[in-house]
């Protein structure tokens, strides 16, 4: 598989806490390590991610972007920015379309990686609202007039590649060989998620990784649905 060499900014865009962890985290730290620049983009701080009703989502919020700002420290992200929108019930709407053209023409990313929102019964309406919302908000950036009071004498902001992760049409194999490591360092930051369960989750996610790299001759590898624009 051949590098793309034209990658030096990225921006990751997840719906929360953990998902650039769980879904695609150790190519991030490859990247990272390869002299991209890499910043995360979490729409909501996870404010629901707790079992515990004593819990105020408030609390747990800030106890989420703490986490995951060390994770992002462990891969060697150079910056996590949230949006705050409430856990549970994100929308593609307008505004929050308006918002990532915003970051998008702000961080200038050559590559997003994003959540594939066509992956069929994704479940999870955040991670179906956070792809849709990245893929238009990509689209809403490249152009002069869409949203043009944001660009203030700038162009308008091309992303040249986008990979999609949690795909079932991956098209592009990432090998992670020696970033899985850093992968699971970083998932263990987010305490309140794996809190004695990172040793069966790492297993899961070497085992994962080890699956998809099997047919590519890799011992790990992270799979993509890649889109050149
Ligand atoms: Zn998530």
């Amino acid at each position: 598989m051949n590098e793309p060499d034209t990658i030096q900014r990225v921006l990751v865009i997840g719906a929360h806490p953990d998902d650039p962890e769980f879904g695609c985290a150790a190519t991030v730290a490859k990247w990272a390590a390869m002299g991209r620049r890499i910043d995360y983009l979490l729409l909501t701080s996870g404010d629901k991610g707790s079992h515990d009703s004593s819990k105020h989502p408030g609390v747990v919020a800030a106890q989420r972007e703490l986490e995951q700002r060390a994770a992002a420290c462990e891969l060697g992200v150079h910056e996590v920015t949230f949006l705050h929108y409430p856990d549970g019930l994100l929308e593609n709407t307008l505004e929050l379309r308006r918002q990532v053209c915003g970051w998008i023409r702000r961080f200038k990313p050559d590559a997003v990686l994003a959540i594939d929102p066509f992956r069929r019964y994704q479940l999870h309406p955040d991670h179906r609202a956070a792809g849709m919302v990245a893929l238009d908000a990509i689209y809403a950036a490249r152009e002069w007039y869409i949203f043009p009071e944001q660009l203030l004498g700038e162009e308008p902001w091309r992303v040249n590649d986008v990979y999609l992760f949690w795909t079932e049409n991956a098209d592009y194999w990432e090998d992670v060989s020696g970033s899985i490591d850093r992968r699971i360092a970083a998932l263990s930051q987010h305490d309140s998620q794996v809190n004695g369960r990172i040793e069966a989750i790492g297993e899961h996610i070497r085992a994962a990784a080890q699956e998809t790299g099997q047919a590519l001759g890799y011992t790990f590898a992270e799979a993509f649905k890649h889109i050149r624009l």
